[in-house]
């Protein structure tokens, strides 16, 4: 229902903006000149699904821009039906609106739509910067948006294109690696999704996997409940030669070769930036950055997304208490260069204050022009207008055979070999095998985090192969005994699997467990360490004594401290996070395909090499990074 009396023409004729054949800046301009402050700040403005769910009134009433899901913030029954239902249904009131302007939905489909029941879930970030290929990343990012618009989403905020430099971050395995030529190559998976029709976001920009341990987190105003965010949003101390040649390189790959339509701010600060009040700037109020180094050295014509309440996690100094939006933290980031503001569950709250310092002059109206023509120029992109709602006729796309097989494909990939000795690999295909280790058959622990659940939950979670059922499979000759926990006796049994390592966690520190650490001294936290639990090495020490051959596989997100139980394996590999094709992992056990992998972070020798990139350490790994046999 677009008002006829604003077309600038008679009231029979089709205002300029809905006219597909119209370039799409004259489409852009017709229609932010046609908008009233409300529209424009309502384009600016993002929402949680859950947030709308009961009153999706608040859409049209609001004139909200943009949607998203949260991790873990799913329909019920979380199917792909549901999915797109759910989202053709806020489709619906944003369209009931004045000027009907569609919204854009956003989620985090990380490695694969892994929120999605019955999607392909593809390896890690980490997986596949072991693999090395961006022409396989590209294919994965192209399969990804297929299951994507197939459920109505036309927008993932991926990839990160953080490069990991602390592998005590809890995000280490959304990175690529530690290398910033390594994450650059792989940032092709932002061609992939986009040649499909699916807005990409680089995140989080820029310095996120490459902050400061420090237990004050720089300044961050997180609440005490959040402290154990610190490693993700603290400060990165560098100088801008480095961060530019270390954080920043792969969002100039991003912007100036794949046209990436959405970049996401970091949590995190840099150190060489003051607030006012002593604390470093974070990038979510880093005018520099975001509008001087992204915007204008770059190029970047797409649109700025904040990160989860980003706008509220630093400090007003006015109010340093205050861990909520206040007028200042609004002006600040919008000021710096934030497009759209990603408030899950404070929108209305939001518009007010927006809406309040434009009118007091202190946010430019040419600012938040610029900010809607960025939004709009990305829904005209994408065909939007032309199609706003999705058509169920996709829905076989996710989880699809094809889709299944390429995720195989990228898991043997990823799979780094390295030990192999008395040419313990690969298996026969009629071998006798005992196979033990907790992430032997769980394929929530093979997913990792972001998968139906932000933090992802160990156990049946999802459709799939787990490495034991792979192994099954693809040797149906050989025998397979299996017990987790090696309680059961391993007679006769010629090699040994045992499948340990890491269980999901998003974000933070990461949940390993395990003995005390060196580097954990903080008394908020739990002590952790990156070492082999106490009942992995059990099930280690049982199977590698007792077996003449022993193979260990370990499923992790980041290198893992196993130096003590090294000299017991025959063979070891690191399978990072491999997703729902667990039979990629047994593919390459068998011979089936070559072990190719190699590896994107270094592994320590020790605890007390964390974190070994630093460069201040000496460099004596256990593994080096790029080695793999
Ligand atoms: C994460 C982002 C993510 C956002 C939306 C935040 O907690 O830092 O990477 O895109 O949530 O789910």
């Amino acid at each position: 229902p677009v008002d006829p009396t604003r077309s600038g023409g008679g009231s029979s004729e089709k205002p300029a903006y809905l006219d597909a054949g119209l370039p799409v800046e004259q489409r852009v301009s017709d229609l932010l000149r046609r908008m009233t402050l409300a529209e424009k700040v309502g384009q600016l403005t993002q929402a949680e699904r859950a947030a709308v769910t009961d009153n999706p009134e608040l859409i049209a009433e609001s004139h909200l821009g943009s949607l998203l899901s949260g991790g873990g913030s799913v329909p019920t029954p979380n199917t792909p039906q549901a999915w797109l239902e759910m989202v053709n249904g806020f489709q619906r009131q944003a369209l009931s609106t004045r000027l009907g302007i569609p919204l854009i939905y956003g989620i985090d489909a990380v490695h694969g739509h892994g929120n999605v029941y019955g999607a392909t879930v593809f390896p890690h970030n980490i997986g596949l910067g072991a693999t090395r290929d961006p022409g396989l990343v590209q294919e994965i990012g192209r399969a990804t948006a297929e299951e994507l618009i197939a459920t109505g989403i036309p927008w993932n905020f991926a990839p990160c294109l953080c490069v990991a430099r602390d592998e005590r971050w809890g995000r280490t395995y959304e990175s690529f690696g530690e290398d910033p030529a390594l994450v650059s190559q792989l940032a092709s998976y932002i061609g992939g999704l986009q040649s499909a029709g699916v807005l990409a976001t680089a995140k989080h920009y820029a310095g996120d996997g490459d902050t400061e341990y420090d237990q004050t987190g720089g300044g961050n105003n997180l609440s005490p409940a959040n402290q154990a965010f610190v490693i993700d949003q603290g400060t990165t101390v560098t100088s801008r030669a480095d961060f530019a040649r270390i954080d920043l390189a792969p969002f100039r790959e991003a912007v100036g070769r794949y046209h990436v339509g959405s970049v996401m701010p970091s949590y995190s600060s840099v150190d060489w930036t003051e607030d006012g009040v002593g604390n470093p700037v974070r990038m979510h109020a880093n005018a520099e950055l975001l509008t001087g180094v992204l915007k204008k050295d770059m190029g970047f014509e797409g649109f700025v997304v904040s990160d989860w309440e980003g706008v509220q996690r630093f400090a007003d100094p006015a109010e340093p208490t205050n861990k909520g939006l206040t007028a200042y933290k609004v002006r600040t980031a919008a000021n710096a260069g934030i497009d759209m503001f990603m408030v899950p569950n404070n929108a209305s709250e939001f518009i007010d204050l927006l809406t309040a310092e434009v009118e007091a002059g202190r946010v430019s109206i040419d600012r938040i022009d610029d900010a809607v023509r960025r939004i709009l120029r990305a829904k005209f992109e994408l065909g939007l207008f032309e199609k706003p709602y999705a058509s169920p006729d996709n829905l076989d796309q996710v989880g699809s055979a094809e889709h299944r097989a390429l995720a195989r494909r990228a898991v043997a990939q990823s799979q780094v070999l390295l030990k192999n000795s008395r040419r313990a690999l690969p298996l026969a295909d009629d071998a006798s095998l005992y196979v033990a280790g907790r992430n032997a058959d769980d394929i929530g622990n093979q997913a990792g985090g972001w998968t139906i659940q932000w933090q992802g939950v160990s156990g049946d979670t999802i459709p799939g192969t787990t490495i034991l059922s792979g192994i099954r499979e693809v040797a149906p000759r050989a025998t397979v005994t299996f017990s987790a926990d090696a309680s059961a006796p391993t007679d006769g049994a010629d090699v040994g699997i045992v499948v340990v390592g890491e269980t999901p966690y998003a974000e933070g520190f990461g949940d390993v467990g395990g003995p005390v650490c060196t580097w954990c001294s903080a008394p908020q936290h739990e002590e952790k360490s990156l070492s082999l639990q106490p009942s992995d090495k059990a099930v280690v020490d049982k199977v590698c004594g007792e077996i003449d051959t022993c193979v260990v596989l370990v499923v992790s997100g980041r290198p893992q401290v196993l130096t003590d139980q090294l000299g017991e394996m025959d063979a070891l590999v690191a399978s990072w996070l491999p997703g729902s094709e667990g039979a990629g992992v047994a593919d390459v056990l068998f011979g089936r395909s070559p072990f190719t992998g190699k590896l994107p972070m270094t592994w320590p020798r020790t605890e007390a090499q964390i974190p070994i990139n630093t460069g201040d350490r000496d460099y004596r790994p256990l593994f080096p990074y790029g080695y793999g046999l």
